[in-house]
């Protein structure tokens, strides 16, 4: 009988009061890891007041003494790494290497909330009349939710929670109900560092919880990280709701390689950003368009790449591809397949062979001749299946990509300067690569898609997560002589 997770409310593991759990699967070998609840609305209350309860002190307690407990949980984070690392893999699917980098991922997030004595400082001038200053000055909000995807169980709700608290907000999170148990491990370390009971807590669930998090008075502010229509409502129905709200949602990230790129590089690059992490990334290269030129030389290479990549249980040290998350996404990804061929696309490479017979798994998939008609091109299929377009140069491969509704991130390789310049002016993308195929910002910058990748005004991450947490007060103020 596998174990039931229970919600973190005020410093306590409360089971919660519904009849509905979901069974928690390793997605490599369908094992049951656990049960997670699907709480109700009244779990979620009593986290919702713990936290309000909690506000109330934590929004006073000195920043630098709030920062201490963010440097004491970094260090938690660093020597758990390879624990939390494996739990990742184990509950997501991705190969272990890809989890450590996660982690990492995660610790630098932390390692950037820890800075809240200089991020919280305002600005002030002295005189803006005869013996009249103003000063500008940040403080929390309230009560913080976020609600995060199965695809990076520690990275996205670091993205949120640490920076948040270190502002001096309390805060519910809601991990993603197919990947919980990392949340469980990390709130756990953060109690190891002192934080105090209320501060942060935890409600697993779905619908209802997210529902509640929109609905609740309380609730000053909703992060959200997910897919596109969900995080269309989320940011509809809270706005709604008169909250603040930031909802990072779906990609579809082209490449472009030009004929004067790397080749090697190139290929080694597009290779992990297409197939590295089962293609469940919100970086994930979807689409990529590559010069006439050096086409059909290149796609050798590329095959020949994408053929030797080694699939398995993400816990084998060789392991460079693991499973999709669930046999739906895997079952999905296998109509996707299917659409390609009947529309019309060339399937180059048909990832629903040599996987192994147990877990949920999909072979690297590469489809060449799409176009922009396609279902392939069209929708983000979240899974190992590459599209590729020949283009006549750089111009061809802006343009394309800028007939996607989504603006997440976007690749060149090349070495022309130029070229270089034309991509960054003209490409609808918010994050960037040259000659590198996941360019996720670090935590300093801000996480900052577009279009549908986007709905807000402050991302998450970087200058943008401490005004997204944050609201102020600016002082004016007279001085008289009279008193000295
Ligand atoms: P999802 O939208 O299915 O789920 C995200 C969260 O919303 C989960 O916590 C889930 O429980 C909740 N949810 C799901 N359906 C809901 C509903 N009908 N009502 C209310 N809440 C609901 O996303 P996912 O499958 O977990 O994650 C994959 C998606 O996340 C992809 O689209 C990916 O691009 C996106 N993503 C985006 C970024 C980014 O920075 N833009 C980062 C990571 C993932």
């Amino acid at each position: 009988m596998s174990r039931k997770l229970k919600n973190y409310i005020n410093g306590q593991w409360v089971e919660s009061a519904t009849s509905q759990y979901e069974d928690v699967y390793n997605p490599a070998t369908e094992e049951v890891l656990c049960k997670v609840p699907l709480s109700t609305k009244e779990d979620l209350e009593q986290a919702v007041l713990a936290a309000d309860t909690a506000f109330q002190t934590w929004s006073k307690v000195a920043v630098p003494r709030r920062a201490r407990i963010l440097f004491k949980f970094q260090q938690l984070l660093i020597q758990h790494k390879q624990e939390l690392a494996e739990l990742i893999t184990k509950e997501n699917g991705k190969a272990l290497f890809e989890s450590l980098g996660e982690v990492q991922r995660g610790i630098e997030n932390v390692e950037f909330a820890a800075g809240a004595p200089s991020l919280m400082m305002g600005d002030s001038l002295s005189s803006i009349a005869t013996d009249v200053e103003a000063t500008n000055y940040k403080y929390p909000i309230g009560v913080i939710g976020g609600i995060a995807p199965f695809n990076f169980p520690m990275m996205v709700p670091c993205w949120m929670f640490p920076m948040a608290i270190a502002l001096g907000n309390t805060f519910v999170l809601k991990p993603s109900e197919k990947t919980p148990l990392l949340a469980e491990k990390v709130v756990e370390l953060f109690t190891e560092a002192g934080l105090p009971a209320g501060v942060l807590n935890i409600v697993y669930g779905a619908h209802d919880v997210v529902n509640g998090l929109l609905e609740h008075q309380k609730v000053k502010a909703i992060s959200f990280v997910g897919s596109k229509p969900v995080g269309e409502y989320v940011y509809r129905e809270g706005t709604k709701n008169l909250k603040r709200v930031q909802s990072l949602t779906g990609a579809k990230n082209h490449t472009i390689v030009l004929k004067d790129a790397n080749q090697e590089e190139a290929v080694q690059n597009v290779i992990s950003a297409a197939f590295g992490s089962a293609g469940e990334r919100c970086m994930a290269c979807a689409v990529l368009t590559v010069e006439d030129t050096i086409y059909d030389e290149f796609m050798e290479k590329l095959v020949k790449a994408a053929k030797a990549i080694k699939i398995g249980d993400g816990l084998d040290k060789d392991t460079f591809l693991g499973p999709v998350i669930r046999q739906e996404n895997k079952d999905r990804t296998f109509r996707y397949i299917e659409q390609g061929v009947a529309d019309g696309a060339k399937l180059t490479l048909d990832g629903r062979t040599g996987i192994p017979e147990k877990g949920y798994f999909v072979g690297p998939t590469i489809f060449e001749n799409v176009t922009t008609d396609m279902t392939l091109w069209k929708e983000e299929l979240f899974a190992p299946v590459l599209s590729v377009i020949r283009i006549k140069d750089v111009k061809e491969g802006v343009a394309l990509a800028n007939k996607s509704p989504f603006a997440n991130g976007a690749c060149l390789f090349t070495n022309n300067a130029s070229a270089i310049r034309y991509f960054r002016e003209n490409i609808d993308a918010g994050m960037l690569g040259v000659n590198l195929g996941v360019p996720a910002p670090m935590a300093f910058f801000a996480f900052s898609g577009y279009k549908d990748s986007f709905y807000g005004d402050l991302h998450c991450n970087g200058k943008d997560s401490v005004e997204f947490y944050t609201r102020r007060k600016v002082v004016t103020a007279r001085y008289g002589e009279n008193n000295i």
